[in-house]
């Protein structure tokens, strides 16, 4: 094995939790290396795939106009964008997580939210409205969910400003180097052993920061903590992301925290790339508007309450439901009245769709059991409810006496012609990491620091659970990846001072 020359932090990944970091550490004056398991042309992880909504509180307009580029006058006056403060995203949280998510964790992430979007901003991060998440009513556009903003160009602008911004600091990168193992002396991590040209090499250095994501890009570990059935899950970012970081923190004495069985997954078309394609990156295979249409099983069946809540709440869920289906498919059911409200996404050549103009030969076309496709679509049309219809809010306008009951934005499936878009479960990240606090460092059983171990992004465990709320992965990765930046320079002081 041959021995490469000091650093004094190595982060492992190169994707928004690793980038923080990386900028972080600088800032504080280390000299940084970061290792990225492949080649430059796909390095920046999943962060790369996002779509970049980014979840934080940030009061009132006033916290919007500080964080998106040329907001004006013009901008405040034709939008509404309700308040979201610190207890509306720890609401929010603990909502989606049941209310599992790790207290201290939960604080740190929501209470440092909004300074490091404007520190992000400060690296070079642009950020714009989210056309995604609004509704348009007497000519104002009225922003939903605690999401309007998001970051320019989606994940690529995200990842492409820090990587800029990581590299004008002088942050070392090297690309096909997989982190392998940690070494150890005196209970200190001194060093990773790297993959690189086919050879183990020993990098020197003085603390690690593990931001290299979860495990759902390899198939045995899906299989063995999720379960069987997502053998065959589409991978909806990147292939590195199997797992390596939390082995290497687990082999170095951290302990294993957080929801093990559970993941992020989301409704995706069914003929998506089996795993993120870097040249189609955006999150444009992802299918979420189905609020406001029907889903129905090969048995011509619906399984789920469609207008449970927003999207933003239900796709992660609906994902994982469709994943028990028949040949792990579903369909999405759009008729003329609701085909304008899709997301764009759906008008894009990568979606697959299937257009009738009767319903009958929807079903053939779907190659669904056909007599059970008219006979729900009947009973759910004759079940809608009268109301005013108003997909801004829930209007619980609701159907009654199907089973399931659709609870909101109910509008029967009537008009011609009709719209089927297939549908599979795409996996987005893991949940199971490592445990850890708000300093970044990776703790053990006993919930003492592993000395100079440090883990942000997707390796944080306790997090989430069940679910997250759309646009906190990010703001994570941000939130952690700069605190573990901070705390290993603020480590690798305290050592100095010792020796
Ligand atoms: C299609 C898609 C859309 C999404 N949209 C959003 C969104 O809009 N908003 C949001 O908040 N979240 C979104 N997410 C979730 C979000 O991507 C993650 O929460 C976040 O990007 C995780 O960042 P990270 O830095 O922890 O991991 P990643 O960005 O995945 O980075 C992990 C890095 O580690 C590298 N790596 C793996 N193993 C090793 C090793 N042994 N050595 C060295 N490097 C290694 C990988 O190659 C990669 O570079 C989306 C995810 C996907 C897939």
């Amino acid at each position: 094995m041959t021995t490469k020359s000091q650093f004094d932090v190595v982060i492992a990944g190169t994707g928004n939790a690793a980038l923080s970091a990386a900028i972080s550490a600088s800032e504080q004056g280390a000299g940084v290396l970061m290792l990225e398991k492949g080649p430059k042309s796909k390095r920046g992880g999943n962060s790369f795939f996002t779509d970049g909504a980014i979840r934080f509180a940030y009061n009132d307009i006033e916290g919007i106009k500080n964080v998106v580029d040329g907001f004006n006058a013009e901008d405040a006056r034709s939008i509404e964008v309700p308040e979201y403060k610190h207890a509306h995203f720890h609401n929010d949280l603990m909502k989606v997580t049941q209310g599992k998510s790790n207290p201290e964790l939960a604080e740190h992430l929501i209470s440092n939210s909004c300074d490091t979007i404007q520190w992000m901003k400060k690296q070079g991060v642009s950020f714009v409205m989210n056309e995604n998440q609004y509704f348009e009513k007497e000519g104002k556009k009225i922003f939903w969910g605690g999401l309007p903003v998001k970051t320019e160009r989606k994940g690529i602008g995200l990842v492409e400003a820090l990587f800029a911004k990581a590299e004008e600091k002088g942050v070392e990168i090297w690309y096909e180097a997989p982190g392998v193992r940690l070494e150890q002396t005196d209970d200190r991590i001194t060093g990773i052993i790297v993959n690189k040209d086919d050879q183990e090499t020993l990098v020197k250095c003085k603390s690690v920061i593990l931001a290299c994501g979860g495990f759902e890009a390899n198939k045995e570990k899906r299989m063995k903590h999720l379960g069987d059935e997502w053998e065959n899950a589409i991978v909806r970012g990147s292939e590195y992301n199997t797992g390596d970081g939390i082995r290497m923190a687990a082999e170095a004495g951290a302990a294993q925290a957080g929801q093990y069985d559970g993941c992020h997954a989301h409704t995706t078309d069914f003929n998506a790339p089996k795993v993120g394609d870097y040249s189609k990156p955006g999150d444009i295979y992802k299918k979420s508007s189905y609020p406001v249409g029907l889903i129905v099983n090969q048995e011509g069946r619906r399984f789920v309450d469609e207008g449970a809540d927003f999207r933003n709440y239900t796709y992660a869920k609906y994902g994982k439901e469709t994943l028990k289906q028949t040949n792990h498919k579903a369909f999405q059911l759009y008729d003329s009245k609701v085909r304008p409200m899709l997301r764009k996404e759906y008008e894009l050549e990568e979606a697959t769709v299937i257009k009738a103009d009767s319903l009958d030969e929807l079903a053939v076309k779907m190659e669904v059991d056909k007599s059970n496709f008219l006979e729900t679509i009947e009973n759910y049309n004759h079940a809608v409810q009268d109301g005013e219809y108003n997909p801004s809010i829930k209007d619980g306008k609701s159907t009654k006496g199907v089973s399931p009951e659709k609870t909101n934005w109910a509008l029967k499936f009537d008009e011609a012609p009709f719209y089927a878009y297939p549908v599979t479960c795409g996996i987005t990240f893991t949940f199971g990491a490592i445990k850890s606090n708000n300093r970044a460092e990776a703790l053990d059983t006993s919930g003492e620091a592993v000395k100079g171990l440090y883990v942000a992004g997707e390796m944080v465990g306790e997090l989430f659970y069940h679910n997250y709320p759309g646009g906190s992965g990010l703001m994570s990765g941000s939130v952690f990846g700069r605190t573990a930046g901070i705390s290993a320079a603020e480590y690798i002081h305290s050592m100095a001072a010792i020796e």
